[in-house]
């Protein structure tokens, strides 16, 4: 295939955050010291030189900027101060921007203006569907009636058509990204048997984040960002389970004793959402990590969102438990508001689509190398 430079990529990238490249002189010293890097997958540096050199073709097909995890080791290493792993965090939102053939979300990660409309589009949307379809204002007041006020089976089609057609969309972006990376992007035929022997990668890494494990200093996983990360994760997998799949039995007029199931588990998604997200975003306030020194809107976007949305779920169970149909109506209302005009704006088109790019990313990745060893070697 012939590849053309393209003059435009430079600037086109750094719509998308900081891509400070010009200072690099090819050193290596990142991909030299990024534990995640290979033979096959020598990033930060040569996605790096694909943007510089203009070659966007390579830039499309690489899985690179996914396998990086942002631990920021890279940028300790940099003799040019460059902040390589930032350009991996710019290249993930270009990416994503590429995959979506829609364009949204090209316009949510380049204009702030964008960003604010459409997150007060989607709530004033969805506020006004949820009043004509789902409230009934005049529910009780002498006690909380909150199924007469809001139907779980109401809000239960709601949310599961909002997240299907989501899921519809962001399915249509996932085999674009197979099309630029696997069909498009692979350097050799790729046989059904790579893509089944490789397929625990796909279910390991979507459920655990295993690779962000390998950032983590030996033996001092308990106190690395993976297993804050992992329980941030399982906490709003629950919370996304309980809220779109089982909302019926989740939300009941009946207050179950402490240690039902129901609340338990609505307990332990709510404590580590609340717990892990404040922590991100004081991470983020006061910019003492690497991954948090250059922060774009849309970074803030997805923790704030979901940080409300747990909130605004403990403010309508305590005021359910204490009996305050108002406020428990009231604060209901918010917390449907939040919570799905953040799936609308973040899921397929921001951060929270990374939740699915990374582990198929590492999934692809394996994928072409597995078709690799099978390529016939030259004989002598
Ligand atoms: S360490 Fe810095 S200067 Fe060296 S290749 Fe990486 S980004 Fe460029
Ligand atoms: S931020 Fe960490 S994982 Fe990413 S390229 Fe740099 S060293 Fe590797």
């Amino acid at each position: 295939m012939k590849t053309i430079s393209d003059p435009t990529l430079l600037s086109e990238v750094r719509r998308y955050g900081r891509f400070d490249v010009d200072a690099c002189y090819n050193c290596g010293s990142c991909a030299a010291v990024c534990d995640l890097a290979e033979d096959s997958a020598l990033f930060p540096r040569k996605c790096m030189r694909y943007v510089q050199m203009g070659l966007r073709e390579p830039l499309l097909r690489s899985l690179d900027p996914w396998l990086c995890y942002y631990c920021g080791d890279c940028a300790q290493t940099c003799p040019r101060q460059t902040e390589p792993g930032e350009s991996m965090m710019t290249l993930r939102r270009w990416l994503t921007a590429q995959y979506d053939w829609t364009g949204i979300s090209s316009r949510l990660y380049t204009s702030v203006a964008w960003q604010l409309g459409a997150l007060a589009a989607a709530a004033a949307l969805v506020a006004g569907l949820l009043q004509a379809l789902v409230f009934h204002w005049d529910a009780p007041l002498t006690h909380v009636a909150l199924n007469t006020f809001a139907p779980a089976r109401a809000v239960h089609t709601f949310d599961l058509t909002v997240a299907t057609l989501l899921t519809a969309l962001l399915g249509t972006y996932v085999l674009r990204m197979f099309w630029l990376t696997v069909y498009r992007g692979g350097t050799a035929q790729v046989p059904l048997a790579s893509f089944i022997e490789e397929a625990q990668i796909l279910v390991l890494h979507g459920a655990t984040q295993k690779q962000f494990l390998e950032c983590a200093e030996p033996g001092r996983w308990f106190e690395s960002r993976w297993i804050k990360h992992f329980l941030l994760v399982s906490g709003y997998a629950i919370m996304f389970a309980l809220v779109v799949v089982f909302l019926e039995w989740f939300q009941t007029d009946t207050v179950h004793p402490f240690w039902h199931p129901q609340r338990l588990l609505g307990y332990y998604a709510a404590a580590v959402l609340v717990v892990f997200l404040s922590e991100a975003l004081w991470g983020r306030i006061m910019k003492k990590e690497q991954m948090h020194k250059f922060t774009d809107l849309s970074d803030w976007a997805f923790p704030v969102l979901l940080w409300l949305t747990a909130v605004t779920g403990i403010i309508v169970h305590v005021s359910r438990i204490g009996g305050f149909p108002q406020a428990t109506y009231a604060a209901y209302a918010v917390h449907l508001v939040v919570a799905i005009t953040m799936l609308i704006t973040v899921y397929p088109f921001g951060k929270w689509s990374h939740v699915v790019y990374r582990p198929l990313a590492m999934y692809f990745h394996a994928v072409k190398k597995n078709a690799l060893r099978r390529q016939p070697q030259p004989v002598g």
